[in-house]
């Protein structure tokens, strides 16, 4: 499909609060158009096949079969059957995590010593798709659009500011139907100490 055959129709796009997330379903040829309007802001998202949830986004997949650990134009995210799930197809940073799982409540409390609640992607995804009958357990490592994660040579993990600017992008397009899950991520260390929305919009196949 060329790119003038996507109708940039369906969207006026759509913001995602700070701290929040949303679901939606692609079909097959749609390409997710994922947008950070303020700069050095992540999204997690993560994606099953929209009839079968055995069929989910899988990281150890994608990144063995890229072999690299970072992904960015041309290289594609599969799914734990080894199907292809994602094409990226734009990218304006080329910089983001698909090693780390999505914040959550334990990790606010193990890394940060948090003991109140704490919002994280992890239960936004859990709410935003609870309603389309997935379950926690079968929410795994999301992509980290924007997310700066850095390995030294020992090993050592490095969470850093992300390297993307206000207006910057990400395009994936859908290779089959996807239900899928997308947050402004909710850690502060990983946004550089501001929490701030997320846009995306949808531009269907023809
Ligand atoms: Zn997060």
């Amino acid at each position: 499909m060329s790119a003038s055959s996507i109708e940039a129709a369906a969207a006026s796009g759509v913001r995602i609060p700070p701290q929040s997330g949303t679901s939606f379903v692609l079909h097959r040829g749609d390409v997710l158009r994922i947008v950070d309007p303020c700069g050095e802001q992540v999204a997690d998202l993560y994606a099953f096949a929209l009839e079968d949830h055995a069929c989910a986004l899988s990281s150890g997949r994608s990144l063995d079969y890229a072999g690299k650990l970072f992904l960015s134009v041309g290289d594609r995210l599969y799914a734990n059957d080894s199907s292809v799930l994602f094409t990226i197809v734009a990218d304006t940073v080329g910089r983001h995590d698909f090693t780390l799982t999505p914040c959550s409540q334990e990790m606010f409390e193990r890394l940060y010593g948090v003991t109140e609640h704490h919002p994280s992607c992890f239960e936004n995804l859990v709410t935003a798709l609870r309603g389309h009958g997935v379950r926690p357990e079968q929410i795994g490592t999301t992509f980290n659009v924007f997310m700066h994660v850095a390995f030294d040579e020992s090993g050592r993990i490095d969470v850093r500011c992300p390297l993307s600017r206000a207006g910057d992008s990400v395009e994936l397009r859908a290779e089959r139907d996807l239900l899928c899950g997308l947050t402004a991520c909710s850690a502060e260390n990983s946004n550089n100490g501001t929490l701030k929305p997320i846009d995306f919009e949808i531009l269907r196949a023809g």
